[in-house]
């Protein structure tokens, strides 16, 4: 007599990320909502422990933790002033920037015919093992708009050794010397990374308190990622008229860090084509959701953690992957928990 029905309530939906590319930058979110059978709730007697998941919505968050716009800090050129001003202030507040370096011009303490306005490999060593992103410039800032195809080729690949060998991590991301994008150069750069920086809102010399402000109000009003492009601090090329504009800045995108991922570029970029890319299927279960991520992207590359979100009102909640236990938070109308993409299948008992 009890649990009678329950067994045919198994039902299979197969359900695809809704992120649609054109409502990148509406304000509205469309959440994937998850359909139960009707009289999941009544069922007899066991109906008592079952909660009701008629109104329970699961959805893969927009950004990490479901936070509602994403920036990544970028710097230009291998600058000396990224390590001596940046890297102490994003230090201070706990965030991660992106360094995209040209490997012919790493200054040498060795040779006094270096440029010693650019960093060293030890000190670009130092600032990858901090967690920051040290990645590909083109090895001599080559314009991939005025060089031949193998040329540039030669130019990508130069400076991917150089990195990887100086420093230990390869460099999975690129960003254009000059941003000229060429469509066969492009194709080029993009081979085997996580992505490239097609664009890109520069901050230096006509950055204001102001227009920064802005700036990150239009992000959190179109949940957009915002990109930068700083080269000098105080003295290089393009330098802000006070540095102050920025260290203040940067103070108050961390006062709104539960809204705001600063993420580097390699993981942002990671996370949002893992987030557009991946399928799903979810089927109920007697106590819960079980939901089966796909994810056609190669493995090596796209390391990004996913967050999922089930909204609803929630007390107890159990949340596995494989044979992980999910470390999961309970909020006041949803549920964030990370997942591994690739992990397999994932099992959310609701207590
Ligand atoms: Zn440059």
């Amino acid at each position: 007599m009890r649990n009678q029905k329950i067994g045919k309530l198994l039902l299979l939906l197969v359900l695809i990320s809704n992120y649609d590319k054109s409502l990148a930058h509406q304000a509205k979110r469309e959440p994937v909502h998850m359909f139960v059978e009707a009289g999941l709730s009544n069922t007899g007697e066991s109906a008592g422990k079952l909660p009701d998941l008629s109104d329970t919505v699961f959805r893969i968050a927009r950004y990490r933790s479901d936070k509602t716009c994403a920036i990544s800090y970028t710097f230009d050129d291998g600058l000396k002033e990224h390590y001596t001003w940046v890297v102490p202030q994003l230090k201070q507040l706990g965030l991660k920037g992106t360094f995209w370096i040209n490997g012919s011009k790493i200054n040498d303490p060795d040779d006094p015919g270096k440029d010693t306005t650019r960093m060293t490999w030890a000190e670009l060593k130092e600032m990858a093992a901090a967690g920051h992103e040290i990645s590909n410039h083109g090895w001599a800032h080559k314009n991939f708009g005025r060089f031949s195809l193998d040329e540039t080729r030669e130019d990508i690949e130069k400076n991917d050794s150089a990195i990887l060998n100086n420093i230990g991590i390869p460099s999975q991301t690129f960003c254009y010397p000059n941003n000229t994008k060429t469509p066969e150069g492009v194709k080029l750069a993009s081979e085997n990374r996580v992505g490239t920086r097609l664009e890109q809102r520069s901050v230096g010399g006509k950055s204001t308190h102001a227009n920064l402000e802005k700036w990150v109000s239009d992000l959190l009003r179109d949940q957009g990622w915002g990109i930068t492009m700083t080269h000098g601090i105080h003295y290089g090329y393009d330098h802000f008229s006070d540095p102050v504009i920025l260290w203040e800045h940067l103070k108050q995108v961390k006062d709104r860090e539960d809204q705001i991922w600063v993420g580097t570029f390699k993981e942002v970029m990671a996370y949002t084509k893992e987030r557009d890319a991946i399928r799903y299927v979810i089927r109920t279960k007697k106590n819960g959701i079980v939901v089966e991520p796909e994810l056609a992207l190669d493995k090596a590359l796209f390391t990004q953690l996913l967050t999922g979100v089930i909204e609803g009102k929630f007390k107890k909640i159990r949340i596995s992957q494989g044979k992980n236990k999910l470390n999961h938070r309970i909020l006041k109308n949803k549920v964030l928990f990370d997942f591994d993409p690739f992990g397999g299948v994932i099992d959310i008992s609701f207590m």
